[in-house]
């Protein structure tokens, strides 16, 4: 049984990091919205999913932190605006500093998406930031498709749709680590599941597939958005229970 929901370094190359925002009411939510950092040997750093804008001001300081910042790629697993809208944030920071640009890498299928963000406005959103601005200049991604972060180390993008029909997974097979943003759904406190079926573009039939896909991957950690990390036994039953939800 294992769960990781502490903001913190959980394997040679990898960090949860918690994207405290605020909800609707103005209430400071931790634990909400994870990004992760992957850190090569040589000190590449790769951040999955921006979090959201008041997110990102709370990443940037533990990336300074933790010695990893600035980024070189950051990779967005969907277009939903919880996990892109940090793009702005880090874009400023890049601006401000005088700093080589962040390269931004998502599917091919969320380009459309991420250049109109504004059907977002069907969600929740962050009351710091309330408006969605279109983000462009994003590297599209397909299936398959591997990014190297050094010589050494790659992540395999796996198409992962059915929460949203742009969503990827990003596999680390050194690690043995899949991150898998909204792909199952999400998991709050030690046995709250809801496998997020939350907007018109949800797809059944390709939801269950993306599971398939995820439980035939050889996984230590599996590293959710809604929050925090599964590992052993809790990878399978976590899927599982997704499903049954
Ligand atoms: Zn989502």
């Amino acid at each position: 049984m294992g769960y990781i929901y502490k903001h913190g370094k959980f394997n040679e190359n990898t960090w949860l990091i918690d994207a405290v925002y605020k909800n609707s009411e103005g209430i400071q939510v931790r634990n909400g919205h994870a990004a992760y950092l992957l850190q090569t040997e040589d000190g590449a750093n790769c951040l999955i999913n921006s979090g959201a804008r008041s997110g990102a001001q709370s990443i940037y300081k533990k990336l300074k932190r933790i010695g990893a910042w600035p980024l070189q790629k950051l990779i967005l697993t969907h277009s939903h605006w919880d996990h892109t809208q940090g793009v702005i944030y880090f874009r400023e920071k890049v601006e401000e500093e005088g700093i080589v640009p962040i390269e931004i890498f998502a599917s091919e299928k969320a380009i459309p998406y991420l250049r109109d963000q504004s059907y977002n406005i069907c969600f929740e959103a962050d009351t710091w930031y309330s408006e969605f601005l279109n983000i462009e200049e994003v590297k599209p991604l397909k299936g398959k498709e591997k990014i190297y972060l050094s010589d050494e180390f790659s992540l395999e993008i796996i198409e992962t749709p059915g929460h949203m029909p742009d969503h990827i997974s990003v596999y680390d097979e050194k690690n043995k680590s899949v991150f898998v943003g909204d792909t199952p759904g999400m998991h709050w406190f030690t046995n709250f599941f809801v496998c997020n079926s939350n907007s018109i573009y949800w797809k059944k039939k390709d939801y269950l597939e993306s599971i398939e896909k995820l439980k035939s991957l050889d996984l230590d950690y599996l590293c959710i958005a809604h929050f925090g990390v599964l590992t052993e036994s809790d990878i399978i039953r976590f899927l599982d229970n997704s499903i049954s939800m």
